[in-house]
């Protein structure tokens, strides 16, 4: 009998349990890996059980970050259904919602560390408000005012036709544009 290991995802055999771990260890681990009816008694490690790991352990040790556990459910929460914008505070809610027990400060520097190994880009749309944005093809936003929600503009829709020389010592890295909307005005 196998199990993905919930630290590491490598397979894991009943029989080499025994080897790595204390005998006290090993009941309390052969519950976790193999009694699937526990399992569904304990969300957050349901939720990192369901679907192997591997592919947020691999986009971590590509950024050089070490996958911790908090790191690697975030990461899914961030990366698993595609392109997304999002405040720390709504990481916060969506990692409470999956039982991911994490501190809003250790969501906030976690998505710095992210946005630091290039994982992630940051959207700061004004003072206090920042979106983390999944998608890292050159893109722009427009910003609704009143709800305060981002959305994409595709790169080919927004043309600079003069730039400002930059300041000596510094290459171009990107260039984005906020696009602020507001409700139309009564008339
Ligand atoms: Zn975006």
């Amino acid at each position: 009998m196998s199990s993905g290991c919930l630290i590491c995802c490598a397979t894991v055999r009943k029989s080499d349990i025994g080897l790595k771990f204390a005998p006290t260890q090993v009941k309390f681990l052969e519950t976790l890996l193999f009694n699937r009816s526990n399992l569904r008694n304990l969300p957050y490690i349901s939720m990192m059980n369901e679907r192997p790991f591997t592919y947020v352990i691999e986009l971590l040790h590509s950024a050089g970050l070490r996958p911790t556990r908090q790191r690697m459910a975030l990461a899914r929460l961030l990366f698993d259904e595609g392109n997304r914008h999002v405040t720390a505070e709504e990481l916060h809610r969506d990692a409470k919602k999956a039982r991911i027990p994490v501190s809003l400060s250790t969501v906030y520097n976690t998505l710095h560390q992210f946005t630091e190994a290039g994982l992630l880009h940051e959207v700061v749309v004004e003072p206090g408000r920042a979106y983390f944005d999944t998608n890292l093809a050159s893109h722009h936003h427009f910003f609704f005012e009143d709800s305060g929600d981002i959305e994409d503009i595709p790169d080919n829709q927004v043309t600079i036709s003069q730039l400002p020389d930059i300041p000596e010592g510094t290459e171009l890295n990107r260039v984005d544009v906020v696009v602020r909307v507001g409700a139309q005005a009564q008339k």
